[in-house]
């Protein structure tokens, strides 16, 4: 059932609600931040489900940081460059790679159990990597230990409320700046939060493609909204397709981490044989863009398969989630082959931020996989997104504090979002399929002019008859929408190809790597240089 429309006088009532800091989402980057802000005031961090679900409990392979020293923060630098194709902006690499080892240091000190092997840290290999510098927990669990450690270490603060079951719906904007958020409860009562920061730590959008690796809550909801309230966004046309997600009908696009080629396994075509050989020279290791396209193009002629069977180790014991997944469809590591094909995994664009966090919009913070710094360029290298969210969710929370020094905004002017519903649950899910799999048609792995062109004309299409209302699956409809709206065009005008972005029309690379930049309804392309003061 859609939710009533609130009174008028019940919202204004609820308007009164005020915080220092208004925190939107317990992922990584989110409670990176709550550590902090909590020491200088009051937080309430919002999440739409349980504190436990988020894109950060999924993660399976690990945290890439270079715990060697000088030599080895350079050479992770080099290959977070290298990745990134080009895009990679300097300073945030720079500080994500020196600053990475403090943070998982705090992390350890907060009780987080990295896989260990004689009392030494336990590091493994992934694709792109020049050495093994990924921590690990409980085999392939390693963001639910982490999420789970912080969550320990938050709740132990003062001043923090957490909120589960509650959806962030906009922005709240005064003279330009943001003021805090409306929010809806779980039973649909609608909340209007003052705060002197907002951050926007929401996670990435891997439902607005039918085939992904990302759980429900995924839906760009923050990006979306930063967008409405004018903020810039930028690089959305780079969507990350992880190469080896489960692939048989009607069973989960199960993540099959790239962990398992790191351990060795081999990507094997329907005639049993191995291929990465024709399209990369580090073979399973290549960048992911490069293996998700081989698979792309070998899965023409049938399945493919990671094959593990020749790995002399004991992989039930190394990837006990994997191999209870597996179970379930009777299949195991060692004995046999396990098909595979990409699903869209991570999106390296987002809101346009800086290394603190500060977007476009004074009062609005962003930090995580909902923020585009430019850490990732084109192309994000596997396992960097953890250390994105732990080591810029921190300088957030920083930044957060010392601009908050004005009083937070005492005006009450809220439009009440309209709670109105046009369509049945039923219809609102019909239109969201409608518009997840005609993205994964014409908008995902290989692209062209005619296939992003249909993509627009079905988009004009599905805003006709768009969702209103405020249950949750209406707003997250209106902001799929969004998103796909922006990836669409950033990928249309991108003519070339580069990272995860693939112009089967435009295979070259341009000349000079530019972001693009969506704002207000207008795309640009700016400057490898780009900042969030040039916008
Ligand atoms: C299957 C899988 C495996 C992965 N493996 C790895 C790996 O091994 N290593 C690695 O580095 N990365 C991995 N990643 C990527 C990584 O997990 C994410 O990029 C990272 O966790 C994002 O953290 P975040 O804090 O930015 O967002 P998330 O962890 O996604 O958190 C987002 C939060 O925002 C909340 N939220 C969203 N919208 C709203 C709203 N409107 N109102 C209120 N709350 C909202 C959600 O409920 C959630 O709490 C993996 C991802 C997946 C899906």
């Amino acid at each position: 059932m859609e939710s009533a429309r609130p009174s008028d006088h019940a919202l204004a009532d609820q308007a009164n609600q005020q915080v220092d800091f208004l925190v939107i989402g317990a992922g990584i980057a989110g409670l990176s931040a709550v550590a902090r802000l909590a020491r200088k005031g009051s937080v309430l961090v919002v999440t739409k489900e349980e504190l436990a679900e988020s894109n950060t409990a999924y993660a399976q392979g690990g945290i890439a940081v270079a715990l060697g020293g000088n030599e080895d923060v350079a050479l992770h630098y080099e290959d977070t460059l290298a990745a990134g194709d080009g895009l990679v902006n300097p300073e945030a690499a720079h500080v994500l790679v020196e600053q990475g080892p403090h943070r998982v240091e705090e992390l350890l000190d907060w009780g987080t159990a990295f896989d260990r092997e004689n009392g030494e840290l336990m590091l493994t290999r992934e694709g792109a990597h020049s050495r093994s510098r990924i921590l690990h927990a409980n085999g392939d669990a390693t963001g639910k230990e982490i999420a789970v450690s912080l969550l320990r270490h938050v709740r132990t603060l003062p001043n923090v409320r957490l909120m589960e079951w509650t959806t962030g719906i906009d922005l709240l904007l005064e003279n330009g700046r943001v003021v805090g958020a409306t929010l809806v409860d779980g039973e649909g009562g609608i909340l209007a939060v003052h705060a002197r920061a907002t951050l926007l730590a929401s996670g990435g959008a891997g439902q607005v493609y039918s085939d992904t690796t990302n759980p429900a809550v995924a839906t760009g909801d923050g990006i979306a909204m930063a967008y409405r309230a004018g903020a810039a966004v930028s690089d959305m046309e780079f969507y990350q397709f992880h190469p080896t997600a489960f692939s048989q009908p009607g069973a989960p696009r199960f993540l099959l981490s790239e962990a398992l080629r790191g351990e060795g396994a081999y990507l094997v075509n329907a005639h049993g044989e191995r291929f990465m050989q024709r399209y990369h020279p580090l073979l399973e290791l290549a960048p992911r863009d490069v293996v998700a396209r081989a698979i792309t193009r070998e899965g023409m002629d049938g399945p493919v398969f990671l094959d593990m069977r020749h790995v002399n180790k004991d992989l039930h014991a190394r990837f006990p989630g994997i191999s209870r997944f597996l179970a379930n469809y009777r299949l195991e590591l060692n004995r046999d082959l396990i098909p595979v094909r990409p699903a869209a995994h991570y999106l390296m664009g987002g809101i346009l931020a800086d290394v603190h966090g500060h977007t476009t919009v004074p009062g609005l913070y962003a930090a995580g996989e909902a923020a585009c710094t430019g850490v990732h360029g084109a192309n994000r290298l596997a396992s960097n997104s953890l250390l994105e969210g732990l080591v810029f969710g921190a300088l957030a929370a920083d930044a957060m504090i010392s601009d908050a020094s004005q009083q937070p905004s005492t005006t009450r002017s809220i439009t009440p979002p309209s709670a109105e519903s046009n369509t049945s649950e039923a219809d609102t899910e019909r239109w969201i399929e409608d518009l997840r799999s005609n993205m994964w048609r014409y908008a995902g792995l290989l692209r062209d002019a005619q296939g992003l062109e249909t993509m627009q004309h079905k988009l004009d299409a599905l805003a006709a008859t768009m969702p209103r209302g405020l249950s949750r699956r209406a707003i997250e409809a209106r902001n799929l929408h969004a998103v796909a709206s922006v990836i669409v065009a950033s990928a249309l005008a991108r003519r070339e190809s580069r990272g995860a972005h693939y112009r089967n029309d435009y295979p070259q690379h341009d000349a000079e790597p530019r972001h693009s930049v969506m704002q207000n309804g207008k795309l640009t392309f700016q400057p490898q240089s780009l900042t969030v003061a040039h916008v």
